[in-house]
């Protein structure tokens, strides 16, 4: 004979939609690698938008005994490169996006553009 299992209802806040109803499937927790922070993260049923929340470890301990399950993640390593240069501005997208779309294709245009910010 086989016993049905009751899945958890988690309740959760989406920024837009308010108060919405997830199974533990729909949630996940996060682990941050680094520095150990957690967090967890659902896609919202009424909108569909990802939320992500802090979620200190007593949550984190309740959203895994409902079955939640965990993702560790590192912090991309593009962070901590160092950036020189200014910002891009709608003129580099636009420039970028003529040379895109001219005759010399795509790794001249990235080069170009390279070139061009220095
Ligand atoms: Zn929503």
């Amino acid at each position: 004979m086989r016993k049905s299992r009751a899945v958890a209802t988690i309740k959760a806040t989406c920024p837009a939609c308010g108060d919405v109803e997830l199974t533990p499937g729909q949630v996940q927790v996060l682990i941050n690698l680094e520095d150990q922070r957690s967090s967890y993260s659902f896609r919202c049923p009424g909108c569909h938008v990802t939320a992500t929340k802090a979620a200190d470890d007593r949550v984190v301990r309740i959203l895994i005994s409902s079955g939640v399950g965990i993702r560790p993640w590192h912090v991309p390593e593009e962070l901590s490169e160092e950036h020189r240069g200014g910002a891009v501005t709608w003129d580099d997208v636009l420039e970028f996006h003529t040379h895109l779309y001219g005759e010399r294709g795509s790794e001249l245009a990235l080069l170009e553009l390279h070139q061009t910010r220095r």
